[in-house]
């Protein structure tokens, strides 16, 4: 996809942010964890390869990713830490996996004994073993399959190396922890099961290493957290407080392209939907759906200069227009995310609108946007 470099809207990414964040959730374990960033879906939005290199910088051992092709992109980039791939892969990419030296999740025996006739005697791979202790999205299901799954390793000690074990959590962004609690001990049953004793066992995202301090094991995968955001902010769950604070890392910014006044009996945008009731002012912003901007946002207010403006009309593809109260200049900015967690343009606050959570509108921010460090 092309990156938009010329056209006056951009990600802004706070690359010390990030980096302090990932320092402030290091120094939150009183034992010894290696913290692995999750930079899958481009970086939460913000651009994987520089976010990885930040993450790295400020102390995290690793990184996770979602698929096979972002790990293989991490280490075209030049970036040599351990890379862990959290989705299910084709067992046929284990070879892939071994000469670029990624770990893979593993969750069935059957893939081990697919991914086995495709490693060469020579090959060995770095595997994670699911267990899903009740999200229900992959994994091994309980303690009963480990005795099988052991015998099997031990047979292919050559092919594969367990690096880990580990499980993930359905709900530990929520006040109540019952669910949550039935997940920890599902996930001992079995991990007192396995006699393998892999490197790491892991089970921590944002939301346990904040809310749930004790239970990490000796790997953490953290995602949101490093961007700055409380992962208990869901329209639907009651949020928790963040237990110290985090810097959000991203806006997205763009500025007044075409300024005009309209006659009542004109129409804005596609259906005409919106009509003034008298003359007024109309500023016109080139982001649109294409961009990650949301149709829902209609009627949502960003910032142009100091003032909050509503959007009229539907959002474009490409652009949309809000009301103004006088003749803005072209070129003035127009905050449409702000970092500030207490602005109401805030990433929280788009997403509340549009009843979704700020991971989505992040990770929807699509490449067209060009992303500024700083
Ligand atoms: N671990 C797994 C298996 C995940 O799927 C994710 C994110 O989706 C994470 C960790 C990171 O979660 P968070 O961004 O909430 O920290």
């Amino acid at each position: 996809m092309i990156i938009a470099t010329n056209r006056h809207a951009q990600v802004n990414v706070n690359l010390e942010a990030i980096k302090q964040n990932v320092k402030r959730q290091i120094e939150s374990f009183n034992t010894d964890v290696d913290v692995f960033g999750v930079v899958k879906a481009n970086g939460y939005g913000h651009g994987m390869v520089p976010v990885a290199q930040a993450i790295l910088q400020a102390g995290a051992k690793g990184l996770c990713v979602a698929m096979i092709d972002e790990a293989l992109e991490l280490r075209q980039q030049g970036i040599l830490c351990p890379i862990l791939v959290l989705g299910i892969q084709d067992s046929s990419l284990a070879p892939l996996a071994v000469e670029y030296d990624i770990s893979l999740p593993v969750g069935n025996l059957n893939w081990l004994k697919q991914a086995t006739t495709y490693l060469k005697s020579t090959q060995q791979l770095k595997i994670h073993l699911a267990v899903d202790s009740g999200m229900g999205r992959i994994g091994f299901m309980d303690a009963s399959q480990m005795p099988e799954i052991e015998s099997f390793l031990t047979n292919h000690q050559t092919a594969f190396e367990v690096e880990g074990l580990f499980t993930h959590f359905a709900t530990a962004d929520e006040a109540d922890d019952s669910y949550f609690n039935y997940q920890v001990s599902r996930f001992n049953a079995v991990k007192d099961k396995f006699n393998l004793k892999p490197k790491y066992i892991h089970m921590t995202n944002s939301a346990t290493s904040l809310f749930h301090h004790n239970i990490h094991g000796n790997m953490v995968r953290i995602g949101i957290g490093l961007y700055g955001l409380n992962p208990s902010s869901s329209p639907s769950a009651k949020d928790l407080d963040l237990p110290y604070d985090l810097s959000p890392a991203l806006s997205l910014t763009s500025e007044l392209v075409f300024v005009k006044e309209i006659t009542p009996e004109m129409g804005v945008s596609y259906g005409a939907t919106y009509k003034a009731e008298k003359s007024q002012w109309i500023g016109t912003i080139p982001v649109g759906y294409a961009d990650g901007w949301s149709r829902k946002m209609q009627g949502f207010k960003v910032k142009v200069g100091d003032e909050y403006c509503p959007i009229v009309g539907r959002v474009c593809m490409d652009q949309f227009m809000v009301k103004l109260s006088k003749p803005y200049d072209v070129g003035t900015r127009v905050t449409l995310i702000s970092d500030n967690p207490n602005e109401p343009n805030s990433v929280t606050a788009v997403a509340n609108y549009i009843d979704t959570i700020h991971y989505e509108v992040i990770c929807g921010l699509t490449p067209r946007l060009k992303r500024v460090y700083h």
